[in-house]
C-alpha cells in the first residue's frame, strides 16, 4: 500500500501542492453541537503533517445521510468550527460545495500550509451512486481540485464511493496515517491474537453485524452478545422477545451460527436478564426481567445487572478483546448501565496488559460520554463497519485501490 512517505519521496517538496484528503468527520451531533469529536481529533495528525510541509490541504468528508442534495442540518459548519478551535493559528475555511465553481474558487484562494474543508460530499448524488458513470463524473470534479490524493477516512474504506474509491484512480494517491494505524491494530486482531480472544457485539445494525459472526467463529474463543442484536439470538433459542428489536428473517441463520459455535467449541455468552421498557424512551416504565420472561408489550433496551456481571466475568481473563456496539440504548440514562459495565470490564483487561479495541461510531461515543478516558482502551477505532468487514475477511475497496 502506498503511504504519505511515498508521496513525499516522489513529489519531493509538497510546498504549494494541492492535496485532497478524504477524512471521516461523521461525528455525532446534538442539533449543531458535536457530542464526540473523536473522529476530528484522529484526523488532525495527517492534515498537520501535510500543512507542515507547505501543502494546500483540501479535506473532503460526509456527515449524516443527506440524500444527494444540500440539507442545512447536515452542513459541515460545526465541524469546521471545531477544527478551527483544534488548530489555532491555521486558517480553516469551509467551501459552499464539494465541487463546482464555489469549491474551485475556494481552492484557488488557498495559501501554502492552509486547510480548506469542502462541504458535505453527500450533498451530491454522485458520491454514493451505484452507477459507475455518475460516481466517476463526481470523482472527476473532485480530482480537478487537487494534484494528489490521501485516503485517511478509515470509517469509509469499506465503501465503493467517489471520494474513497474512484478519486484514488484519478490522482497519485496514498494511505494516510490514520488508515495505516487502524489497519495495524486490525492486523494484530487477525494475526495470532493473544488468547483467550473475546469478541463483544451489540448495537442496532443487526443484519450488518450478523455477517461477521461466521468468520469470527473461526478465530475467537468467546462471543458475547448484547444490544439490539441479542433479541434475534434469544428468539433463535425460543424466547419470546416482546417488542424488542428483532430480525425475524435472520433467526434461522443465527441458529446455524449457534450450532457452528457449539461444534467449534466457541463459547457464546448471552444475557440472562434485560431491562424491559414500555417504549423507546427515557421516561418509559421499565424493569429488569429474566430473558425467559420478557413481557409481550415491552422492549429490551439494555442488558440487566446479572448479565453485566456475567459478561465482566467472561472477559476478566481475556488477553484480546474486540468490542463493537453498545449493550443498550445508552443515550438514555436508564439504559446505559450495561454499556458502562462492559467498558469497565474492558478497562480492567487493558490494565492487566491485554489488547482491547473498541470499534464503531456509537460505541466510541458511548465510552467517552460515560466518562472513560481513551487510555482505558488499547485502541478506539474510528470505523465500526470498516473494522467488521476487515475482520470478516472482505476486501475493502478503499484499501485495495491504494495498492
Ligand atoms: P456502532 O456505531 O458502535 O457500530 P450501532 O450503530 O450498530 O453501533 O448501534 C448503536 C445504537 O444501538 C445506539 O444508538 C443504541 O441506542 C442502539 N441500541 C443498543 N441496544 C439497543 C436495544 N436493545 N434496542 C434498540 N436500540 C439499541
Ligand atoms: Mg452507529
Amino acid at each position: 500500500m502506498r503511504t504519505i512517505d511515498d508521496l513525499f519521496a516522489e513529489a519531493g517538496d509538497l510546498r504549494g501542492r494541492r492535496v485532497l484528503v478524504r477524512s471521516d468527520l461523521n461525528v455525532p451531533l446534538d442539533g449543531t453541537s458535536i457530542t464526540d469529536d473523536g473522529r476530528i481529533r484522529a484526523s488532525l495528525p495527517t492534515w498537520q503533517r501535510l500543512t507542515g510541509a507547505g501543502a494546500r490541504v483540501v479535506v473532503c468528508a460526509h456527515l449524516g445521510r443527506p440524500k444527494g442534495a444540500p440539507e442545512e442540518r447536515y452542513s459541515l459548519r460545526p465541524v469546521r468550527d471545531r477544527v478551527a478551535e483544534l488548530l489555532p493559528g491555521t486558517r480553516v475555511r469551509l467551501a459552499e460545495d464539494a465541487v463546482g465553481p464555489s469549491a474551485q474558487a475556494a481552492v484557488a484562494e488557498l495559501r501554502d500550509g492552509e486547510l480548506l474543508l469542502l462541504e458535505n460530499l453527500r450533498f451530491n448524488a454522485g458520491e454514493t451512486s451505484k452507477d459507475d458513470a455518475e460516481r466517476g463524473a463526481f470523482a472527476d470534479a473532485l480530482a480537478a481540485l487537487a494534484d494528489l490524493y490521501v485516503s485517511d477516512g478509515f470509517g469509509v474504506v469499506h465503501r465503493k464511493q467517489a471520494s474513497v474509491y474512484d478519486v484514488a484512480q484519478r490522482l497519485p494517491h496514498a494511505a494516510g496515517g490514520l488508515v495505516l494505524a487502524e489497519q495495524d491494530v486490525l492486523r494484530r486482531l487477525t494475526t495470532d491474537p493473544a488468547r483467550p480472544y473475546a469478541v463483544v457485539l451489540g448495537g442496532a445494525k443487526v443484519s450488518d453485524k450478523l455477517g461477521v459472526i461466521e468468520n469470527l467463529l473461526a478465530t475467537c474463543d468467546r462471543i458475547l452478545i448484547g444490544g439490539g442484536m441479542v433479541f434475534t439470538f434469544l428468539a433463535a433459542q425460543g424466547h419470546e422477545v416482546g417488542k424488542s428489536l428483532l430480525e425475524a428473517d435472520q433467526v434461522e441463520t443465527v441458529r446455524g451460527h449457534l450450532a457452528t459455535a457449539a461444534e467449534r467449541g466457541v463459547e457464546v455468552v448471552l444475557p440472562v436478564d434485560v431491562v424491559a421498557a414500555t417504549a423507546f424512551s427515557a421516561d418509559a416504565e421499565h424493569e429488569v426481567v429474566p430473558v425467559e420472561a420478557i413481557p409481550a408489550d415491552r422492549m429490551g433496551l439494555d442488558i440487566g445487572p446479572r448479565s453485566a456481571a456475567l459478561f465482566a466475568e467472561r472477559l476478566a481473563d481475556a488477553r484480546t478483546v474486540f468490542w463493537n456496539g453498545p449493550m443498550g440504548a445508552f443515550e438514555m440514562a436508564p439504559y446505559a448501565e450495561g454499556t458502562r459495565a462492559l467498558a469497565q470490564a474492558l478497562a480492567a483487561v487493558t490494565t492487566a496488559g491485554g489488547l482491547t479495541v473498541v470499534g464503531g461510531g456509537d460505541s466510541a461515543a458511548a465510552v467517552r460520554s460515560l466518562g472513560f478516558e481513551d487510555s482505558a482502551f488499547g485502541h478506539i477505532s474510528t470505523g465500526g463497519g470498516a473494522s467488521l468487514e476487515y475482520l470478516e475477511g472482505k476486501a475493502l475497496p478503499g484499501l485495495s485501490v491504494l495498492d
